[in-house]
């Protein structure tokens, strides 16, 4: 998931631990077929990275399926 090219980033808050986290804009189309198929009204999907508690959140813009979530240690 490295090797994505995000089109926009903004810092957000954290919903997990409050920190500043930062939410990348990713088109949909670097992800693989499942997930495009699990969001096909999405164009665009979202990436919440939080490196204070190492929380992930990847979610379609439009329909709002997480697409991938992770956290650690809790
Ligand atoms: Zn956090």
């Amino acid at each position: 998931m490295s090797e994505l090219t995000s089109l926009s980033s903004q810092q957000i808050r954290c919903p997990y631990c409050g920190a500043i986290a930062d939410r990348y804009l990713l088109d949909i189309s670097q992800f693989s077929e499942q997930i495009i198929q699990r969001c096909t009204a999405d164009r665009f999907v979202t990436r919440t990275v939080c490196n204070h508690c190492d929380y992930l959140m990847v979610l379609c813009t439009k329909s709002d399926a997480v697409v991938e979530t992770y956290m650690a240690g809790f």
